[in-house]
């Protein structure tokens, strides 16, 4: 891509998360750079795909003929970010070569909490955890074991939890994250949001953001496709107590009430019908319950809303029409992390509702519709039966997701021990002490077990009640499942392959650091 050093600006102008965006980006004069460190030093430059967060964005590793790594690029095949990475991402070797990294397994030799550990050796570790989970089965069955998983590289650790036998695995990225919406659009639509979020921003003309901070919450491609919407003037409505950085954009801004979103909706939904802006073929043609939604939303009138969200009853109105104008071409994110003030699955139906009557679900411009990817079941031999679940998905909280499992229902039966004991808890990859409400809930829910492991990159709080501590690889070091995206325009899948050896070797004696050309950074 070539663009003038104006353009490159005015592209940028959102803020600092987009200005990371630009690696690929080629300023005019630049190509004329000679050889630099780059052209010198790099011999491989090896594909993977960014663990940082989940937006996965496909990298380049810059590898040097000892095999370290020198830099990462985006990788421009990729189809959702083509090229670009934001400042995590470009920062991930530094997570590579952190010096604070848990580089040996280690074992509690003090109290819970205290921190006190002794280095031992990979076999001395696996035989702790290996005799203590067979005691655990032993004593109290398969299902008294919890497993808190999270990210891509989990995957290994939920099938060794099923040949275990114990069908308690939960994870925050339900419960504390995206699970209200994802039942609030299953309501309504039949089927989760997903990830990444199939809003069309290529197509769209109008964007809609209900506490979503785009241009802050940098997820490559979306950032991307939004600055390119913004710029073939597509028009943006910013609904946020805070003058955030895409409000800042917004052709109008929304500084709502907080906590007031599903007044705004109704009001919003009361406008399109009342004034028969909706979209009458989709609705006639998909919907049912047409009538009793038109009922119910009777009341709820702009001047109503205006008392709840201080939000004028002509904006209100305003942006409404707006909205029907544009439809079905409007782009209404369904957000994430959108657990906010415990109405959150209520707010995300009014949001599919209101895609529903724009005409926006499964329309070029507005939500698009997931595409599976035919990939191969991981291989293992037949799973043993298990018992009914702990956390209560499924039956106590019947909306909640028995693939993802509720995080709080696993630590209210380890601290209850209804429905019966859970003893050990493996924790992979998160610090549930930080990323779960109530600390005092679950270091309570802690102090009844009889196994504590943590297997992560980095020492975090968790790691201070365990028993047993695994030092794991990073994503830059290391193979994992196959990772396939249908919520993609164009659907695809992608590898993990290592762009550098791993850092840490097993050994008799222990982790070791391998030697590493530059020394550990
Ligand atoms: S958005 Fe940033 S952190 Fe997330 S996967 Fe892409 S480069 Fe990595």
């Amino acid at each position: 891509m070539n663009i003038n050093r104006r353009e490159f600006l005015k592209r940028t102008a959102l803020g600092t998360g987009a200005l990371m965006l630009a690696p690929n980006i080629k300023l005019h004069g630049l190509e004329k750079y000679p050889d630099g460190w780059r052209g010198a030093q790099r011999v491989e430059e090896i594909p993977s795909f960014c663990e940082i967060c989940f937006w996965r964005c496909g990298i380049l590793g810059n590898v040097d003929k000892h095999g370290k790594l020198l830099k990462i690029d985006g990788n421009p095949e990729h189809p959702l970010t083509h090229g670009r990475l934001c400042a995590r991402g470009n920062a991930g070797h530094k997570l590579l070569y952190d010096p604070d990294r848990l580089k040996y397994p280690l074992l509690r030799v003090g109290k819970r909490g205290e921190g006190s550990f002794k280095r031992v050796s990979w076999d001395e570790s696996l035989d702790f955890l290996g005799e203590k989970l067979t005691e655990i089965k032993e004593k109290y069955g398969a299902e008294s074991l919890g497993f808190f998983p999270h990210g891509i590289h989990a995957r290994f650790f939920s099938h060794l939890m099923k040949a275990y036998g114990t069908p308690n695995s939960a994870e925050p990225a339900f419960a504390q994250c995206r699970g209200p919406r994802d039942v609030g659009y299953r309501l309504t639509f039949g089927g989760a949001v997903g990830s990444p979020e199939p809003v069309d921003f290529q197509e769209t003309q109008m964007m809609v953001l209900i506490g979503t901070h785009i241009g802050e919450n940098v997820f490559t491609g979306q950032v991307l496709e939004f600055a390119e919407a913004l710029e073939r003037g597509a028009k943006l409505l910013v609904v946020d107590p805070r003058f955030s950085t895409p409000a800042s954009k917004a052709d109008w801004w929304l500084p709502i009430k907080p906590g007031t979103d599903t007044a705004l909706l109704l009001a919003w939904s009361h406008v399109l019908i009342n004034e028969n802006l909706y979209h009458r073929d989709y609705i006639r043609k998909y919907a049912t319950g047409f009538n009793r939604l038109k009922e119910h939303v009777k009341k709820f009138t702009p001047e109503w809303a205006e008392k709840i969200t201080e939000i004028p009853a002509a904006t209100i109105r305003e942006t409404a029409r707006a909205m029907g104008k544009y439809s079905p071409a409007v782009g209404l994110h369904p957000g994430r992390h959108v657990t906010w003030y415990g109405n959150d699955s209520q707010r995300a139906r009014a949001m599919a509702i209101l895609t529903a009557l724009l005409g926006a679900y499964g329309q070029p411009g507005g939500l698009y519709l997931p595409t599976s990817v035919p990939a191969p079941k991981f291989p293992s031999p037949a799973y043993p039966k298990r018992k009914p679940r702990a956390d209560g998905a499924g039956s106590l909280y019947p909306l909640g997701s028995t693939g993802l499992g509720v995080t709080n229902g696993l630590i209210d039966a380890t601290v209850e021990e209804d429905p019966y004991p859970i003893k050990g808890w493996i924790v992979y990859g998160q610090n549930v002490i930080q990323s779960i409400p109530c600390p005092e809930r679950t270091k309570e829910a802690i102090a009844k077990l009889d196994l504590l492991a943590v297997v992560d990159v980095m020492p975090m709080e968790q790691m201070l009640y365990a028993d047993v501590v695994l030092p794991e690889a990073t994503y830059l070091e290391r193979y994992d499942d196959l990772l396939t995206v249908k919520n993609a325009k164009t659907p695809f899948a992608a590898i993990r392959q290592p762009v550098v050896q791993p850092l840490l070797t097993a050994s008799p004696a222990g982790g070791l650091l391998k030697s590493c050309p530059g020394g550990w950074v």
